[in-house]
């Protein structure tokens, strides 16, 4: 059967560039730094392209090839573009569209760093940017200026679970001529596959659910053209941020086992949100899955799924989160998500604690937010674990 036509969990566990290799049953770990040539024509062709023989691993290598076509047949991309990290995928993005003079529109909510390098680096380099809430389709319209050159989203966004239409702008991107980016972390491509819904570019921290075990940093970026895979690749070969063969090996690895572990983590979430929802201690609950959350309706038509992510609010505010963080058991109190254990972590005095409380109350990650990254354990386990902390 061709790989091309079959389903998401068969393309996880086989797609890829397997190099023939005594038969060996997974992508071997090329740990080279270098390819020795054939002959000096051989080294020629692979220069000027006529061969895609292998050069240096800085610039390709077969073990990170393998991964990057695996994550782009699961995101139907063109290909996919492996990194050091998840920033590694944001900064390359971001300079393959923006010069001096230009001007990006992202959304507000969006991870800590990806929004801090923004305002502190970038406009020394004279580029500009608006974060907006992209929920409101004509906040986006609305911020396009001339110089545009890079419309950039998250979601479900960071920490807020807010959720943003793709294919709604997409469209505006389209006609105003200027490129989307999704980061796709959250949902990654068994979730969500924002290149079907019209986007140019996807990226993942693949640090999270992608590889899964908490045990790997790495970022990936898929385009939909040939083109746009060109122009990326230049920028991170020459900024240096590419992976290493081990690091790809074990993505390569974690991805194999992607959908077992949403639906997994997934049918734990629903179990947990319906609990928090009708927890006393607990002011409200964000989670895609429930029917109070503001883009409920969106989200059952732009994702397969709602995932294992959510935010609640707890009664007692900053002192309430706090104080719960240093009750938890079970749930390892902890940055990153998307991994097997159940992490927690109060993004007011953690991830997004640089933030201006004026950014922090525009982009509504206020003090009594606390984000939960849900693992694959037993529900009643991280229940009873929640349950006991916020008592
Ligand atoms: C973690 C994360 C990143 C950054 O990825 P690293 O692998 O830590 O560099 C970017 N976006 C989102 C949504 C993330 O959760």
């Amino acid at each position: 059967m061709e790989l091309k036509k079959a389903g998401i969990n068969s393309k996880l566990v086989h797609a890829g560039e397997k190099v023939e290799c005594l038969g060996s049953a997974v992508q071997p770990i090329f740990q080279t730094s270098t390819f020795q040539f054939e002959n000096a024509e051989h080294g020629a062709r692979c220069f000027s392209g006529e061969s895609d023989g292998y050069i240096y691993t800085r610039l390709s290598n077969p073990t990170i090839k393998d991964l990057e076509k695996a994550v782009a047949a699961v995101e139907n991309g063109f290909d996919g573009i492996a990194t050091s990290s998840g920033m590694g995928a944001i900064n390359t993005v971001y300079l393959a569209y923006l010069g001096s003079g230009d001007h990006m529109i992202s959304t507000d909510a969006v991870y800590g760093p990806s929004r801090g390098i923004m305002e502190s680096l970038y406009p020394k380099l004279g580029i500009e940017s608006s974060y907006i809430d992209t929920t409101d389709i004509q906040k986006v319209k609305d911020a396009i200026m001339p110089n545009t050159k890079l419309i950039y989203i998250e979601t479900p966004a960071n920490p807020t679970i807010s959720i943003t239409d793709i294919k709604a702008v997409a469209e505006i991107g389209k006609e105003a001529g200027i490129p989307v980016c999704v980061d796709n972390t959250f949902c990654s491509p068994y979730l969500q596959r924002p290149l079907d819904l019209g986007a140019d570019i996807v990226l993942h921290s693949m640090t999270k659910f992608i590889n899964g075990h908490a045990d790997i940093v790495a970022g990936m970026i898929v385009t939909k053209t040939g083109e746009e895979y060109k122009k990326i690749r230049a920028i991170m070969t020459n900024l240096g941020c590419n992976m290493d063969p081990t690091q790809a090996f074990m993505t390569r690895r974690g991805l194999k086992t992607l959908g077992i572990r949403i639906e997994r983590a997934q049918q734990n979430a629903i179990k947990i949100a319906e609990f928090l929802e009708n927890h006393p201690a607990v002011a409200w609950v964000k989670y895609p899955g429930l029917k109070s959350h503001p883009q409920y309706e969106l989200a059952k038509v732009q994702m397969d799924g709602p995932g294992a992510m959510m935010s609640f609010g707890l009664k007692g505010g900053f002192e309430a989160g706090k104080k719960m963080m240093d009750h938890v058991k079970l749930a390892l109190l902890a940055v990153s998500l998307g991994g097997i254990e159940t992490l927690i972590q109060h993004p007011a005095s953690m991830t997004h604690s640089k933030l201006s409380k004026d950014s922090k109350e525009a982009a509504g990650i206020t003090d009594e937010l606390v984000r939960l990254s849900v693992g694959i354990e037993e529900v009643q386990d991280i229940i009873a674990d929640l349950d006991q902390a916020m008592k």
